[in-house]
């Protein structure tokens, strides 16, 4: 035969081998009972339909049905972020120290950064997120105004050493990623950027079929618009949120939950009220304290119009005032000490909304002893500052449970009383403004000639985490259960007799995959049809289509794997409804 009639045959062979996947080929183990070690749903039925594999804590192999998902969940983040204009780029994981010693993140990043030497002994790190690179690119690439805006994306493996990586893969060490990183001239550019992701994620996620709440986040201790996340509600979530049942409120309720009591031998500067004749800026303020406008700070305490915006205490918190944000211009700004904070009483509590700190309490708190202090937000087991002991000055359990806002407050919006919830921390947005920018002295050439100082985004999806997610929310009793886009396949055939049902499953399975469809056929010689179902439920493709009894009659069943509807078919109309 001539080659080329030889090739072309081969690759539509190849084409509908692709879409046909033989369970009797496939790499798929199903287990009947829960890993000894998983807490989670997902963690439990993705180990169980054999998706994935642990290697170690918070390190996990993806297998082929696993792979398959995760890569139509990238599939929808690309072509989301491709379409508002953002360009794709792959950056390295494996970095140098120096960037994230120019930031103060190599110290700052604490144990949840990889620390790595190599063979002649100099630092690097696994990359956790790439602020600091993504800055240097655009430094070197980009020199006038007329370069920007930009906005540069990678999906990429990321590397935390986290503390609990126990949720199998909503919590890895090692998880994928979709970071990107918005670069432009003015504030009103950053916050267009900022709306371009804000969009694109409800459409991400929307397509993926998470439901999920936007609720406006804390950066340090720094709230308002200028952070928002997006989460999606679920029992393993380790997020805490309020939100109305009546209007669209929403809001984290990690925010301002602390206890101070003075710190021993701790050097804090005197109290002074910054008194301007003009509204101070963060340049003022910055001036005023004698310290760089990207400076973070602790023992500032920053009130707008009597409202206090921004806390930095002695031994955790700190304010970073690039982060504080022009727009803010305190007006009224105290520099104070551990004791101010006790006499303001131990324990504030707030969370903060859309507008900002939208409640703040103040609260007494007998448990912590004098001479320590002590950190602990609703989501944030508990982070400790100097001095303390935990059962000593307090109970750590008594305050996981504590949320800042109570279940029945009154809606801030509307009134109404508000509802607790746990979620899963799926996406990140952040408008950064110039920290990095700073840090890296990253201008451009202006309009007129002048150096203009770059603002900067940055935006992160949890791919693998999206993965977990999804399955959180849909898995019901019998096993996952996927939405069409991200199911590793359309269809599953399933072979329920001896060889000639198994004949009759493929031909129906092939007859699929010519139509365009992803197919998976349980074609498994020797295995029941009660197994057989048990793992197609187990494995959650929405339609499973069974050639069983009737088969021979040319009469199929296709089975809702949601609804657990049933109906009897011939092949042409199966191929027909399920195109
Ligand atoms: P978390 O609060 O859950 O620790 P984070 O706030 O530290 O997350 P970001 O720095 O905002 O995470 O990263 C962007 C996104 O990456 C998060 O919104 C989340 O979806 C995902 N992500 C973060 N840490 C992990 C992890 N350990 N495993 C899987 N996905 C993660
Ligand atoms: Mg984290
Ligand atoms: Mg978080
Ligand atoms: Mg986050």
């Amino acid at each position: 035969a001539p080659a080329n009639l030889l090739h072309i045959t081969r690759s539509e062979q190849e084409f509908t081998m692709a879409q046909v996947q033989r369970m009797s080929r496939l790499m798929v183990k199903t287990l009947r009972d829960d890993p000894a070690d998983a807490e989670t749903l997902s963690h439990k039925l993705l180990v169980r339909a054999g998706y994935v594999r642990r290697n170690a804590a918070g390190i996990w192999s993806w297998l082929p049905l696993g792979k398959r998902v995760l890569e139509n969940v990238t599939r929808v983040v690309r072509e989301e972020m491709d379409a508002i204009g953002a360009q794709e780029v792959l950056l390295p994981a494996l970095l140098p120290k120096e960037p994230y010693e120019a930031t103060g993140r190599w110290e700052e990043y604490g144990a949840e950064l990889f620390r790595l030497k190599d063979r002649k002994g100099a630092d690097y790190l696994l990359g956790p997120t790439h602020e600091e690179i993504f800055t240097q690119l655009v430094k070197d690439q980009c020199t006038s105004y007329k370069d920007l805006p930009v906005i540069l994306y990678q999906i990429q493996t990321k590397y935390r050493d986290e503390a609990r990586p126990r949720s199998g893969i909503l919590r890895g060490r090692e998880f994928q990623m979709k970071d990107s990183y918005s670069f432009d001239t003015s504030d009103e550019g950053l916050a267009e950027s900022y709306a371009l992701h804000r969009e694109a994620y409800v459409r991400i996620f929307e397509r993926l079929g998470l439901k999920h709440k936007i609720v406006s986040a804390v950066s340090g201790a720094m709230g308002g618009s200028a952070s928002e996340e997006f989460l999606a509600p679920a029992p393993a979530g380790e997020d805490t949120f309020v939100y109305c049942p009546s209007c669209d409120y929403a809001a984290n309720t990690e925010a301002v939950t602390f206890a101070l009591a003075p710190v021993e031998g701790a050097e804090h500067g005197p109290v002074e009220e910054l008194d301007t004749p003009d509204t101070p800026t963060i340049e003022t303020l910055a001036d005023h304290l004698g310290v760089p406008a990207s400076a973070t700070l602790k023992n500032l305490l920053v009130k707008v119009d009597g409202e206090i915006v921004a806390v930095g205490v002695p031994g955790n918190r700190e304010v970073d005032l690039g982060k504080l944000g022009d727009h803010l211009a305190p007006a009224e700004v105290e520099l104070v000490t551990a004791e101010d904070f006790v006499d303001r009483p131990d324990l504030v509590r707030g969370y903060v909304g859309p507008q900002g700190l939208e409640k703040v309490r103040y609260i007494a708190d007998p448990r912590v002893a004098p001479g320590t202090a002590w950190i602990t937000g609703a989501n944030r087991a508990g982070f400790h500052a100097k001095n303390v002991v935990a059962g000593r000055d307090f109970q750590v359990d008594d305050y996981l449970d504590v949320v800042v806002v109570e279940d029945g407050d009154p809606c801030p919006s509307c009134g109404t009383g508000l509802k607790l919830d746990r979620a899963i921390e799926i996406g990140h947005i952040f408008q950064l403004g110039r920290k990095y920018a700073d840090a890296f002295q990253l201008d451009v050439l202006g309009q007129n000639g002048k150096p203009v100082r770059v603002t900067m985004g940055s935006y992160g999806v949890g791919v693998s985490r999206a993965v977990a997610a999804l399955a959180e929310q849909t898995a019901d009793e019998q096993g996952l259960c996927w939405p069409r886009e991200i199911a590793p396949a359309d269809v599953h055939v399933v072979a329920a007799g001896k060889a000639l049902q198994t004949e009759l499953a493929l031909d129906v399975a092939e007859q699929l995959g010519a139509a365009g469809l992803r197919v998976l056929v349980d074609d498994r010689a020797g295995v029941s049809p009660g197994v057989k179902f048990t793992d197609a439920e187990l494995i959650g493709v929405p339609k499973i289509l069974v050639a069983g009894r009737r088969s021979a009659e040319g009469v199929l069943e296709l089975k809702d794997r949601r609804t657990g509807e049933r109906e009897e078919l011939t092949v042409a109309d199966a191929v027909a409804r399920l195109r």
